[in-house]
């Protein structure tokens, strides 16, 4: 797959792509061929405003950047505040708008074209998705939502018929435009089940069944096996808007492939494969590949060091974040116009 991807998109191809981070997919091939018959797809990607953005959160969002910058293809977002308000009992609806907002902003500033970028905030471009949530409500049973979902009598109706609504955006451009438009969905490797329903439902209703590609997940600084809630606790996440004494503070403390003692690892050597720093160098942190080869090299023989190694990406943290927040600056100039429907009001 990857040498084909290399023939479209040049070579060498984008970390996230080359070096394995996006892992697997479902009916990609069938996207590019398309593509390639003069029939571009479009993407799809979301988020859970549930909190503020981590580095791990941008992996589908930068592969879709990248996309769109080679492709020149449309990108939509969906924004899930009534998910999230829907799901989680300590946030309302108020925060959850506020939060979608605000992470849109950290999103999108990793760079997308405004004129190729839609974005469906779903309390506030229920209008547009309604119509289709319904059909695709009528399609699934509750008994099919609860094998995929793993529902239960105490959940509140609404996240049940919140399945609906993450499946529409698969098939709004397409039902905007009056034909089938195909759909290329980068999302984590944990995501894929959400789209099951989707996948389903698209031909009954006349629509080409979404592709899949999915990254693996960025683990946590504490040493979890996923950047998530659970690792924010630990402080085991870079947020976009750490300061820099923070992004030090943490980095300095995390998790390691190191030996327990310098002696013993100049010796046998360390072990990226499970360090997260490693991590953060193979997903954006070394772009050259001759560098991320040579770190990976002196890791694995012992001639790099963990603290000298962590000294080194410290910095590239802190001047990517320092750089992301300028151009989230320039995100604000267009989010607004960009949200199908318009923006949210004030009230909810
Ligand atoms: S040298 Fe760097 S990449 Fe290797 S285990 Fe230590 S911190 Fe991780």
């Amino acid at each position: 797959m990857k040498a084909r991807l290399r023939r479209l998109l040049g070579t060498p191809l984008h970390p996230l792509l080359e070096r394995d981070i996006y892992l697997s997919h479902r009916d990609l091939p069938e996207v590019l061929d398309r593509y390639e018959r003069g029939d571009p797809f479009f993407l799809y990607t979301g988020r859970g405003p549930s909190g503020e953005v981590h580095l791990a959160h941008l992996l589908p969002f930068e592969l879709s950047s990248y996309l769109q910058q080679k492709l020149g293809v449309e990108f939509w977002v969906q924004v899930t505040d009534d998910e999230k308000f829907l799901f989680q009992g300590a946030l309302s609806l108020e925060e959850t708008r506020r939060l979608g907002r605000e992470n849109l902003l950290d999103l999108l500033a990793l760079g997308f074209d405004p004129k190729k970028t839609h974005i469906l905030f779903d309390t506030a471009s229920i209008r547009s998705l309604y119509p289709l949530a319904l059909k695709v409500a009528k399609r699934v049973t509750y008994s099919t939502a609860k094998a995929v979902f793993g529902f239960t009598p105490q959940n509140n109706i609404g996240s049940i018929f919140f399945t609906a609504i993450q499946s529409v955006p698969a098939f709004l451009p397409s039902a905007r435009a009056g034909r089938p438009v195909p759909c290329l969905i980068p999302c984590g490797i944990d995501q894929d089940p959400h789209f099951r329903i989707t996948r389903d439902v698209a031909e009954p209703l006349g629509y080409p069944k979404p592709a899949l590609i999915h990254n693996r997940l960025l683990p946590g600084l504490s040493g979890e096996e996923k950047m998530s809630s659970s690792a924010e606790r630990k402080d085991g996440v870079i947020f976009l808007n750490d300061p820099p004494e923070e992004v030090d503070r943490k980095l300095s403390r995390a998790f390691t492939g190191g030996r327990a003692s310098v002696e013993e690892q100049r010796r046998l050597g360390a072990n990226p494969e499970v360090c997260s720093v490693w991590a953060l160098w193979r997903s954006r942190f070394a772009p050259d590949p001759k560098e991320f080869a040579e770190i990976t090299r002196t890791c694995r023989s012992g001639e790099l060091l963990c603290g000298e190694c962590k000294r080194r990406l410290i910095p590239r943290v802190q001047q990517f974040l320092g750089e992301h927040a300028r151009r989230r600056a320039d995100v604000e100039r267009w989010v607004d116009s960009a949200i199908v429907d318009g923006p949210p009001g004030g009230t909810a």
